[in-house]
Formats: structure tokens, C-alpha cells, sequence
């Protein structure tokens, strides 16, 4: 479903992704973890190019993301080509990007109705079928500033489904939240991923990584030092920055 080959990535001089090769299958959990600056949210960035990569090209379903063919050269894509690709990819950030001055509801249809076009009411049955998936359709009509810090990450989840991804990709969705509210954002992304999402998942939580992806990536250093089953990762790393990384955060 997803791949990319030899992603690079500067700012400046600062070679931030070193050359990354990664497949994603559909239907699969893939999670990224490794040290702070390692990289990883710009990888994420990379893949539905908020961030455009210095060298290497991402597909998806085949098709290069943010840059076409003309003749055997690549250019940039418009922005409404590319917007329309961005669509594919939903994106959970670690801080809730929920529109504050509308209701979860509103939140939630508003990209269907403007940008899938279909209609407000259709919208509005789509959107509560996703919220009582999230478990929030008694809060359709509160206000973010209303809600607790999981409700609000619940709710953009529902947001990102309602414009129907191919993939969706997590930025640490639970690291700004209260111990107490990680377990319900984290119980939602589980089902997502039983009802056979693909998805791409930043994360320091290893419970998760253990016991849903299957693919765990370790990043160091802008490189993937080393991938594989959790089972295999977790318990027998080869690499001594996976060591080292793994002892710290187990
Ligand atoms: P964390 O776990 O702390 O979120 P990360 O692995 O997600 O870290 P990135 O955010 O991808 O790391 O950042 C990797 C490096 O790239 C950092 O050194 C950061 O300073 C640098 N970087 C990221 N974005 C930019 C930017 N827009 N301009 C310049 N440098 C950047
Ligand atoms: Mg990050």
C-alpha cells in the first residue's frame, strides 16, 4: 500500500533522514519508535508530504505522493493534486487539532461536506456512525474546549476517518495526555486496527507496539537501524542502539 525508498531529508545541513526504506502493507500496524530527534515525525511528515523529502519518492497504491511523471522527469504536483492525495492519509498529531470554535459534530462532517461534497445529513449520520465507534456520539455537540485531552483525541480520530483513508498515520497521539486518558485513545486505535486499518504509528508506548503492530521499526539517527516482529524486536534486538534504546524505555 505505502512505500518509499531511500527518503532523504535535510534542513540545512542537518541530514535529519539518512537514506529510509520502508513497505507498509494493507491491513497492517506498523510502528515506529527510537530516541527524541531521531527523526520519526519527520518520516511521518515525509509519507503524505507535509514535509517535502529532499530525495527519494513515497508511493502510494503505486502511485508517487506530491510529485508526477512528465517524460522521465519528477515535478511537484499542484496543491489541489496533492490535496487530494493528502486525503488518503489520515493524521493524528500528538496535539489535538480539533477546530475549537465547532462542535465535535461540526469537526467531523466538515470535510466530508466540503470536500467529499455529499450531503449535510448524510454527512451527519456517517459522522455519529464514527463517533459511537470512538465511543464519543453522546458529545456530538460539545465543544473541544468542553472535553478531556482523550475525548478530544477520539473525536480527531473520528475526524480523519470521516474522509474514508487508505492509511492513517498517529504522531504519538497519547503523549500529551494524562496517564489515566492514554488507555481509552489507545483501546480506540486497537479496534481501528481489528477492523483492518493500516496504519503507521509513532510511539513510546511498547505495550501498544507489543501487542498491535505488526511491524515494529526502530529509528536512530535518521537510519532504520532495525525492523521486524515485535515479539522479536522487543525480546532479542541485535543492534546495541536497540539494546540501549529498549533498556531505557522497558
Ligand atoms: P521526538 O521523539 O522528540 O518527537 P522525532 O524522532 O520525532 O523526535 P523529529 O521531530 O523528526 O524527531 O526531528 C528530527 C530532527 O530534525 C531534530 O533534530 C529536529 O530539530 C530537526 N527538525 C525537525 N523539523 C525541522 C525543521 N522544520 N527545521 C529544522 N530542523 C528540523
Ligand atoms: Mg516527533
Amino acid at each position: 500500500l505505502l512505500k518509499v525508498e531511500q527518503l532523504r531529508k535535510s534542513f540545512g545541513a542537518h541530514d535529519v533522514l539518512r537514506g529510509i526504506d520502508l513497505a507498509v502493507k494493507r491491513g497492517d500496524v506498523t510502528c515506529i519508535v527510537g530516541p527524541s530527534g531521531s527523526g520519526k515525525s519527520t518520516l511521518l511528515r515525509c509519507l503524505n508530504h507535509l514535509e517535502t523529502p529532499t530525495k527519494g519518492v513515497v508511493f502510494l497504491n503505486g502511485v508517487p505522493v506530491g510529485v508526477r511523471w512528465k517524460g522521465n522527469r519528477l515535478y511537484q504536483m499542484s496543491f489541489n493534486e496533492l490535496a487530494r492525495q493528502r486525503q488518503r492519509m489520515g493524521m493524528v498529531f500528538q496535539a489535538f487539532n480539533l477546530f475549537p470554535h465547532k462542535t465535535v459534530l461540526e469537526n467531523v462532517t466538515e470535510a466530508p461536506i466540503l470536500v467529499r461534497r455529499i450531503k449535510r445529513k448524510a454527512a451527519e449520520v456517517e459522522a455519529m456512525d464514527l463517533l459511537e465507534r470512538v465511543g464519543m456520539a453522546e458529545r456530538a455537540n460539545y465543544y473541544p474546549p468542553q472535553l478531556s485531552g482523550g475525548q478530544q483525541q477520539r473525536a480527531a480520530i473520528a475526524r480523519s476517518l470521516a474522509m474514508k483513508p487508505d492509511l492513517m498515520l498517529f504522531d504519538e497521539p497519547t503523549s500529551a495526555l494524562d496517564p489515566e486518558l492514554v488507555g481509552e485513545v489507545l483501546a480506540v486505535m486497537r479496534q481501528l486496527a481489528d477492523d483492518g486499518m493500516t496504519m503507521v504509528v509513532v510511539t513510546h508506548e511498547m505495550g501498544f507496539a507489543r501487542d498491535v503492530a505488526d511491524h515494529l521499526v526502530f529509528m536512530d539517527g535518521g537510519v532504520i537501524i532495525e525492523e521486524g516482529a515485535p515479539a522479536d524486536l522487543l525480546t532479542h534486538p541485535h543492534h546495541e542502539r536497540t539494546k540501549a534504546f529498549l533498556s531505557r524505555v522497558l
